[in-house]
């Protein structure tokens, strides 16, 4: 796309084919675009004369940007807008895009430019997410296409005083987390409890932009999970940049929270949640934990749900690396954990995420990399080379890894876990699990999480958003096929 060369300014200065993992980040995402919206007729508040209002979101980014849609498109549905068929007949076309890495940075301005073309004359295009909160100045000068820039839960409809217009606050307190949402589409739904992030890991921009953690309530989240549980969803993901501190921010700034989120026992607030919400819905998965964050109550709540799954923010296993990008544990903590966990079930389930090329990463750091690759037995990760991100410590540090000796590394140690994944998907032939299934074809065990692992192939006639009991009986890579027993 030509307008690229442009847009330099929004951090587009090197193109890596895959980056840096976080906890908010690619591991956990589906980078294709998506279109959302559910369709209902209320007449809105907000749209005083024009009525038939449409509008078309197109998301990109990480499952916490997915639920930041669906809120969006909630809002947009009290105001009486409701969804069109495509960004032409729409009126109200907006972007709601992604800044995590360079190469999502790069597509969010693609999609922002091809929606400019194929908008009709007189809607209006909207950008918001990640990159407007990032780069909201420099995109309203660099796209005059775009007739507002909205920051974190700002309104969208609202005529600016200007054609182009951040609407940025600071830290927004409240943003999109408590806004209503449509019913999902699927029997599985994400609720983000948190947003922002307390940590300030070397590689990750993420708090410069999201701002420190402000968690949910109990009640919003049980809400949110309720409504979604009533309109059909049998299993919800929990996600927020990092799951585990829930409700930490609540409790230190004392804001009369309820006992329930004040620690029950002197544990981590996660688990009593965790709990409540077991008790209202088939499935609850947690995403992104960090390693610090999973303690052995935890661990033994996640267990008590059934579905014994982990998804564990890594990052390297070598004990310079960690320290390097300022976060916890290395390798052989991390193995104590897993063991322990195994022992405890030895059918849970681990992903994890890994950096790749991360400033001054020597060849032993590789090694030892490797060797936790071949002793952890992860079922699933994903790895991710460096990205130095604008306002990240990692960006200044000396000793910077060629991306391409970073690709070197990150091939080398996915080929291992390629194997591994592959082996461990191959043992489970023959085993009986219990699939939800999510679409005609499409089942899922407590061993798949939705739309980052592999799915287990069905026959067609099984009901969606039933569980069903079934035999494995193929394994395809990281895909199964399954009969009903
Ligand atoms: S700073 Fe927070 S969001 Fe970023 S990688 Fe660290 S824990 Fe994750």
């Amino acid at each position: 796309m030509e307008r690229l060369g442009e847009v330099g300014e929004f951090g587009l200065n090197h193109i890596p084919a895959k980056n840096a993992a976080c906890e908010s980040g690619p591991e956990g995402s589906n980078p294709s675009l998506s279109a959302i919206g559910t369709e209902r007729s209320a007449l809105g508040v907000a749209v005083h004369e024009e009525l038939f209002l449409r509008y078309w979101i197109e998301t990109l980014g990480c499952p916490k940007n997915h639920v930041d849609s669906d809120k969006l498109a909630g809002l947009l549905v009290s105001q009486g807008y409701s969804v069109a068929g495509s960004p032409e007949e729409a009126d109200l076309v907006v972007a709601n895009t992604c800044a995590f890495i360079e190469a999502a940075r790069e597509e969010s301005i693609e999609t922002v430019l091809e929606l400019a073309d194929r908008k009709g004359e007189r809607a209006r295009l909207v950008v918001t997410g990640c990159m407007a909160e990032r780069y909201g100045d420099e995109l309203a000068t660099a796209l005059p296409e775009v007739d507002l820039v909205a920051g974190f839960g700002e309104s969208l409809t609202e005529v600016p005083s200007t054609p182009v217009a951040l609407r940025r606050r600071p830290t927004p307190a409240f943003d999109l987390l408590n806004l209503p949402r449509p019913a999902s589409a699927t029997p599985w739904a994400y609720v983000k409890i948190a947003e922002g992030c307390d940590r300030r890991c070397g590689f990750c921009a993420i708090p410069t932009f999201r701002g420190d953690q402000r968690s949910r309530s109990t009640g919003e989240i049980l809400s949110e999970a309720r409504s979604l549980v009533e309109g059909g969803a049998r299993e919800i993901v929990l996600i927020a940049q990092d799951l585990a501190s829930w409700g930490h921010d609540r409790r230190r700034a004392g804001r009369g929270e309820p006992v329930e989120v004040l620690d029950e026992g002197g544990t981590q607030p996660l688990i009593e949640l965790t709990r409540r919400l077991s008790r209202e819905v088939d499935r609850v998965r947690l995403l992104y934990l960090y390693p610090s964050g999973l303690t052995s109550g935890l661990i033994e709540t996640i267990l008590e749900t059934g579905v014994p799954y982990f998804d564990l923010s890594l990052q390297h296993a070598s004990r310079s690396m960690l320290r390097a990008m300022r976060r916890w544990g290395d390798g052989e903590r991390f193995l104590e954990r897993i063991g322990a966990i195994r022992a405890a079930d030895p059918d849970a389930t681990f992903r994890s995420s890994f950096i790749l090329g991360y400033p001054g990463e020597t060849e032993d750091d590789q090694r030892e990399l490797l060797e936790f690759i071949e002793a952890a037995q992860l079922d699933w990760a994903g790895f991710f080379t460096f990205s130095p991100e604008e306002g990240t410590p990692a960006n200044a540090m000396d000793r910077q890894v060629p991306h391409e000796l970073a690709l070197e590394r990150l091939r080398e140690v996915s080929e291992v876990q390629d194997s591994i994944t592959a082996r461990r998907r191959d043992a489970l032939v023959g085993t009986r699990q219990r699939l939800l299934i999510d679409a005609p074809g499409v089942g899922r065990s407590v061993r798949e999480c939705p739309e980052i692992d592999g799915i287990v192939m069905v026959e067609h006639s099984l009901a969606v958003g039933t569980f069903v009991d079934c035999e494995i009986v193929a394994s395809h890579g990281t895909d199964l096929e399954a009969v009903r027993v």
